[in-house]
């Protein structure tokens, strides 16, 4: 049953062109298998997480992380009664404008292109590429995703200024998305903290004896663990750790938003929209917790000597490359050659580099860096 404040897709405002219902899939599922069926989309299989490929073949990586946080999505959608349909499709699409290289690559283009006063957003990114990178049908450009879907991309976890950003006027900036898009920035992090822990553990960056001292809610669960099950191997109380870390973090973002809706009167969507802040959140106790969480992530993991070069290799590729196609713009492939009479060299640059995978960019590198 849905809730209603939840977004009803008989009421959504519709996709750019009109296209003719679908004899049983409503709107919101069509446009999860969009996703699903966009090139952008498969590319995510190869573009990294956190871990590149050098660590391991199971480690997560930009799709799989994908789906992980489509199902806690799911999941915590049903149990408040919001509709999972477009929750799905927005987890689906929540990270499709990442470049290659992780956050590396992200900050490395963002750097490049301030140097032309211009930037590289992923949000932004994301929403270029459903509504124009994408070709997939004759009748328009795009994806002609319904309005619901395209202003989750853009305002599931920031909100922008109308004043600096007058192009994306027409997604209601001065109210908050509904709760469907506000859920999956908090669901991300349930995701990447707790498969962070596990991928950053198994690759031997962290150690358990680390991560106990440096996550409380991590040592008070592997304490518990360790009285039910005080024979289990290290890594299945592990394991059971991690496993009761995501359920808390799930279980309260689904009590302390239901509390925080009732609480604010919510009845209806609008008044999700128009309420002065996000809803969907964390208790203070939890959000603390995660907080703890992902500093220690950021601290031992994600900013560690063991993945600094890595690091460095993504920065050298993606502003170098960047530098080259600047100086020698007739080297690009000729479909972007000829966007630069639409767009400025630079923003054409950006699209293309950002829409790579590691191992292409890698082969670019290699073709035009190295030679
Ligand atoms: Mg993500």
């Amino acid at each position: 049953m849905l809730a209603a404040y939840a977004v009803h897709v008989e009421h959504s405002r519709g996709r750019r062109f009109i296209e003719p219902q679908h004899p049983y899939r409503n709107d919101f599922q069509r446009d999860r298998d969009r996703v699903i069926h966009a090139r952008a989309f498969r590319r995510l299989e190869a573009k990294t997480q956190v871990f590149t490929r050098r660590y391991s073949d199971h480690f997560r990586n930009r799709l799989t992380h994908t789906l992980e946080v489509t199902q806690i999505s799911r999941t915590i959608a049903g149990a408040l009664g919001l509709n999972a349909d477009l929750t799905e499709a927005l987890a689906l699409v929540h990270d499709i404008g990442h470049p290659p290289f992780g956050h590396a690559g992200e900050k490395a283009l963002d750097a490049a292109m301030r140097e032309h006063d211009l930037c590289f957003e992923h949000n932004l990114h994301a929403l270029r590429i459903v509504e124009d990178f994408e070709q997939r049908y004759a009748a328009f450009r795009g994806l002609n995703l319904t309005f619901e879907v395209r202003e989750g991309i853009i305002k599931h976890s920031r909100d922008y200024d109308k004043k600096t950003l007058p192009e994306l006027a027409e997604y209601l900036l001065d109210q908050r998305p509904p709760l469907e898009a506000q859920l999956i920035d908090l669901t991300d992090e349930i995701a990447y903290n707790t498969a962070d822990l596990d991928d950053g553990y198994e690759a031997h960056l962290l150690s358990l004896d680390e991560i106990r001292e440096g996550v409380p809610v991590f040592e008070r669960f592997y304490r518990e663990v360790e009285q039910i099950y005080p024979d289990a191997p290290e890594k299945l109380k592990f394991n059971e750790t991690v496993r009761r870390i995501l359920n808390r973090f799930a279980d309260d973002l689904i009590q302390n938003t239901w509390s925080r809706v009732n609480q604010a009167g919510i009845r209806a969507l609008d008044h999700v929209r128009q309420h002065p802040e996000r809803l969907a959140a964390f208790s203070a106790a939890v959000d603390a917790e995660r907080a703890q969480n992902k500093n220690f992530l950021y601290e031992n993991l994600y900013f560690s000597p063991a993945l600094a070069s890595e690091k460095d290799d993504a920065e050298r590729v993606v502003g170098e490359l960047f530098s080259f196609w600047m100086e020698h713009p007739a080297s690009l492939p000729e479909h972007y050659q000829e966007k630069t009479k639409e767009e400025s060299l630079p923003r054409v640059i950006c699209d293309y580099i950002a829409g790579m995978t590691d191992n292409f960019i890698l082969e670019q590198y290699e073709k035009y860096c190295e030679g």
